[in-house]
């Protein structure tokens, strides 16, 4: 990694604030907010996501509700892709597929547009932060549902101790920025 990528990171790592107990009690909760607000931060981010996939030839970038939002219609302009959001049940007008995966307690469902992508289409999965891997894994198996390709994951911090990368398939590009 070159230096001036490093202390980039260091600088968005500073701009990331932990607020314990929220949403609820014993969690540390990684507020994005101050990296947003700072310019120069919310600049930086934006031109250090894309880096990694100038070259992968991503059709799109599916963004992943709601802070997977705030980057990624960014990453996918810089990309020169579409931007797809992956949403909670309910949100999206037209016809959709669903997937349920298991949180720390109880499920959580997420859903995308059937006609989002064409057969073979390459698709970037991108979310602020990446924690047990749960979300990022059901939105690999909508869009592999519908014909399109992972063909990588992005995601600006991972929470490291719950290995959530693991859970990723082996052979599939995943930049993390940065681990909390
Ligand atoms: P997971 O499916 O467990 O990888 O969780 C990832 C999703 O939950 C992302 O959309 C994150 O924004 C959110 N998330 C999970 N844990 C945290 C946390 N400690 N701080 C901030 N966001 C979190």
């Amino acid at each position: 990694m070159d230096e001036v990528r490093q202390k980039i990171i260091a600088l968005l790592k500073e701009n990331i604030r932990n607020v314990p107990d929220f949403p609820k009690a014993g969690i540390q909760f990684k507020d994005i907010t101050p990296l947003l607000r700072n310019p120069d931060t919310l600049e930086l981010t934006s031109q250090i996501l894309s880096r990694p996939f100038r070259n992968a030839n991503i059709d799109y970038v599916v963004g992943l509700e709601s802070r997977g939002f705030l980057f990624g219609t960014n990453l996918a302009q810089d990309l020169h892709a579409g931007f797809v959001p992956i949403r909670k049940p309910g949100k999206l007008p037209a016809e959709t597929i669903s997937a349920t995966y298991a949180l720390e307690y109880g499920e959580d469902t997420i859903e995308i547009h059937k006609d989002s992508f064409a057969t073979g289409d390459r698709v970037l999965i991108h979310d602020d932060l990446i924690a047990t891997g749960g979300s990022a894994l059901a939105a690999t198996e909508l869009v592999e549902q519908l014909g399109a390709e992972v063909a990588g994951y992005s995601f600006i911090a991972e929470l490291a101790a719950l290995s959530g990368r693991d859970q990723l398939k082996e052979n599939i590009p995943i930049d993390i920025l940065l681990a909390l």
